[in-house]
């Protein structure tokens, strides 16, 4: 059973020829690459300076392109499923103008980042975007491609190439220019992330430590619901202020200070879900750095069962889960050879991330795919480019697609800029 992911020099093939055919000319003087991540573990602690355990996936967004002689950006994305018009253009930014968002969508990501680069000026450029990372489906296609502009833009005009500051422009241009008030996690793993390694951060001191994970045995099984539900976008800032009013309730700078006792002893003054939300990101948070350790010692088992429990609390206190990521979760947990399943990202819909043994990857996909997969839905957020190069894509459309996955390189050059 094949579910490959389709290898990078496809994408960027792909991106070469859309841009030759678009602009025409000299083939791009520029290629880089920055990948999507999954997060193993620590849901929902980043914005509490928690710890989060992520690694980079091998899906990316391919950025190719080169410097033109005027002051204009020209930059298309060649993944079909965003709003037209899928080619922009605009200024670049000088000290009367500020870049401000405005349509489509998808090049706020593009202007944030520019707008926030770190080395001005920079060159006009003409540019194009591919990418194999679902879009909206929680594998972080937003933050790979602020970071593949970013590292773009480093090749155009070098700024110091400082990486936890690279890492804060991209979430600040997710923050001003896409409107999502995100954590640090997934710019910081797309820039940072390390093959046959997960990364355990902390997001208070933003240091992060690789915590090896090659054995040839396991797989990280990536299964994307295909749902996206409307409260994904709403939610999250509510879930972000409950976090900041259990802190202050607490006299806390955040809830990465607050223990179980803390809590507890501040019970009476909580209200039913305030106290349910500060529980789970206390707990959460704990669970994360002994997740780190048990995959440390290669106590699979260990790990395995966190993350079940992480997507309890998820459920149950934080109530972030629906209905098709709980059944995706129960459904992997019957497969012998799975340590652990949980939901991953933001919630609502999206992917869930599931360890197991290698032999047992085909029976789980099959398990999975056997459910009665009739639910209703909100909204059904297809992935088109994906679902066009995969090799099964027709019998999913609507039902769950697989990703098997191992830890992959952060951001890449792949064609450094000739000067
Ligand atoms: P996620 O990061 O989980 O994929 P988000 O909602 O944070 O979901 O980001 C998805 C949005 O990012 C898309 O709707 C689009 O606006 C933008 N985006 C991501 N990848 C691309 C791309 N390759 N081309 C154009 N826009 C993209
Ligand atoms: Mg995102």
């Amino acid at each position: 059973m094949a579910h490959a992911v389709m290898p990078v020099s496809e994408i960027a093939d792909k991106a070469r020829h859309v841009y030759e055919q678009v602009f025409g000319g000299n083939p791009p003087e520029v290629e880089v690459c920055a990948p999507g991540r999954v997060n193993l573990i620590g849901e929902h602690t980043d914005y509490n300076d928690g710890f989060v355990l992520p690694m980079a996936l091998p899906l990316v967004t391919v950025v190719v392109g080169s410097r033109t002689s005027d002051q204009v950006v020209n930059i298309l994305t060649a993944n079909e499923e965003v709003e037209e018009p899928r080619k922009v253009d605009f200024n670049l930014p000088t000290d009367e103008l500020t870049l401000s968002p405005g349509q489509p969508k998808w090049a706020n990501y593009v202007k944030g980042v520019v707008q926030h680069y770190r080395a001005h000026p920079l060159p006009g450029f003409r540019a194009v975007i591919a990418s194999s990372v679902p879009l909206g489906g929680g594998l972080s296609s937003s933050a790979s491609l602020e970071v593949a502009i970013y590292t773009f833009l480093q090749q155009l005009n070098p700024d110091d190439g400082d990486k936890v500051a690279k890492a804060v422009a991209c979430q600040q241009a997710e923050h001003t220019h896409a409107g999502v008030p995100c954590g640090i996690m997934d710019q910081f793993v797309s820039v940072m992330g390390k093959a046959g390694h997960a990364l355990l951060i902390d997001c208070r001191s933003l240091e992060a430590t690789p915590v090896p994970l090659s054995e040839p045995g396991l797989v990280i099984l990536i299964t994307n619901s295909n749902v996206k539900h409307s409260l994904s976008g709403s939610e999250y800032p509510t879930r972000r202020r409950q976090c900041e009013e259990a802190a202050a309730m607490l006299r806390k700078s955040s809830l990465r200070d607050a223990t179980m006792a803390d809590l507890e002893e501040a019970r009476s003054q909580l209200d039913d879900v305030t106290y349910c939300r500060a529980r789970h990101v206390i707990e959460e948070i704990e669970r994360t750095a002994r997740a780190a350790e048990a995959l440390r010692r290669g106590s699979y088992k260990e790990f395995g069962k966190l993350m079940v429990e992480s997507h309890n609390s998820l459920r149950d206190l934080y109530e972030v889960s629906c209905r098709e990521l709980d059944e995706l979760v129960s459904a992997a947990m019957e497969v012998d050879g799975v340590f652990g399943s949980r939901m991953t990202g933001g919630g609502f819909g999206g992917c869930t991330v599931t360890l197991l043994q290698a032999h047992a990857t085909d029976k789980a996909i099959l398990h999975i795919q056997s459910l009665p997969w009739d639910v209703e839905r909100d909204e059904i957020c297809m992935n088109g480019f994906q679902q066009t190069q995969s090799v099964n894509t027709e019998q999913y459309s609507g039902t769950p697609t697989f990703y098997v996955t191992t830890p992959s390189e952060g951001v890449r050059v792949l064609k450094p800029v000739m000067t």
